[in-house]
């Protein structure tokens, strides 16, 4: 963007002319997240007026090109804010006039900041300065012709908890930029034609504060004609569209792991290549197995005997049903660890993650007379108050 249009980016973000730094990040954000193409596929409108607010973006949080725009109410990166706040200067001075950048009629300010013709010290001839790179630096074509190379996409692909673990082909439905089929990317069909922003004139009429003055039309860049633009993709080049991808998993692929797929982003224009399309992935969860990294931890009830006098029991693992030895006096929440029962690593292969099996006593409840019985000759024979270790800590 060499020269933007007047237009009230504060208006666009909804924030006031002294806004902090943060609340226009923050109004930003908030329009963003409402306008975002990825939000509003295929809608025009949102994604115009994404355009509009990060360009409104772009300049405002920018405190450089803020102060251009402030003192401007447009921003040229021609311009830089020590030369923009010499303008506002000339214009307090009583520079009220039309000033006509065609031919060079600096006639409302001569006198104005004191300075003669010429000069270069002050006066006109350092306004001349100010806006001479409107005229020589802005010269870019109506847009870039040399082969473009298409942006990146990133999608978040939802894989399930057994084909994370044991790997499989997965396929995901994403939205991208497509090489037009009407322009083959071209993005113009036809000659060029009178640029109806200018009516072929090269020329618009800018304010400039309280003056109007004539710069290079930035549709056009001055040239007076513009091509074109394909009916079918409105002169982008690409045409966005629905598309099934499938790709590969890994055995023991993570959560959050990111897989490239290289050249399955947004297509180039006029020849350039190819985006990457970039997955992050999403890992499902299970009913019964929790997976931390390669480890994978299961809860496992036992029974009161079980626990106290140790038993071999059966246990679930992502492999089908495993012995697991409880030793005698294992307490509730005791964490036992199966060795290389966990989830093969991704990058090797050779290695697995241990399964950490939760220990939880299940305890029974006693319906008849002589269970209850039992117990309490247990309880007298094994009187020891488990409570003591708390109290001694206090
Ligand atoms: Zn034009
Ligand atoms: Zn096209």
């Amino acid at each position: 963007m060499a020269t933007t249009a007047n237009k009230d980016y504060y208006a666009i973000l909804g924030v006031k002319k002294t806004a902090t730094q943060e609340e226009i990040r923050k109004a930003f954000r908030k329009a963003a997240r409402k306008y975002h193409p990825d939000v509003n596929p295929g809608d025009k409108k949102a994604e115009e007026k994404f355009k509009e607010i990060s360009e409104a973006n772009d300049i405002l949080s920018d405190e450089k090109k803020r102060k251009v725009y402030d003192q401007l109410g447009f921003y040229s990166d021609q311009i830089d804010p020590a030369q923009a706040e010499a303008y506002a200067r000339q214009q307090a001075a009583g520079g009220t006039g039309r000033v006509d950048f065609d031919g060079f009629d600096f006639s409302g300010f001569t006198g104005a900041g004191g300075g003669q013709p010429g000069t270069g010290s002050s006066g006109w001839g350092s306004f001349k300065d100010i806006f001479s790179g409107i005229f020589s630096g802005a010269q870019h074509p109506e847009r870039p012709h040399g082969p473009q190379p298409g942006t990146d996409l990133e999608y978040q692909a939802t894989v399930d908890f057994w084909t994370a673990i044991r790997g499989g082909q997965t396929r995901i439905q994403i939205h991208r930029q497509e090489t037009c089929p009407t322009c083959h990317g071209q993005a113009f069909t036809g000659g060029p034609m009178p640029c109806p922003e200018c009516n072929g004139s090269g020329q618009v009429t800018q304010m400039g504060g309280r003056m109007k003055f004539n710069i290079p039309c930035p549709r056009c860049n001055g040239t007076g004609r513009i091509s074109n633009a394909c009916p079918t993709c409105h002169g982008e080049g690409t045409v966005s569209k629905p598309e099934t991808v499938e790709f590969r998993i890994k055995p023991g692929t993570r959560d959050g792991q990111r897989i490239r797929l290289q050249g399955k982003g947004n297509a180039g224009v006029n020849g350039g290549p190819a985006g990457d399309l970039f997955l992050i992935v999403r890992t499902g969860a299970h009913p019964v197995f929790t997976r931390v990294g390669d480890d994978i931890q299961v809860m496992v009830p036992v029974t009161v005997p079980e626990a106290s006098l140790g038993a071999k029991v059966e246990v679930p693992t992502i492999d089908g049903r495993a012995q697991l030895k409880i030793p005698p006096g294992t307490q509730s929440g005791q964490k036992l660890r199966m060795r290389e029962r966990g989830v093969e690593n991704a990058q090797h292969p050779e290695q697995r993650g241990d399964q950490i099996v939760t220990v939880q006593v299940a305890v029974p409840h006693l319906n008849d007379e002589r269970s209850r019985e039992i117990m309490r000759e247990l309880g007298k024979l094994n009187p020891q108050d488990p409570r003591t270790a708390l109290f001694e800590k206090l």
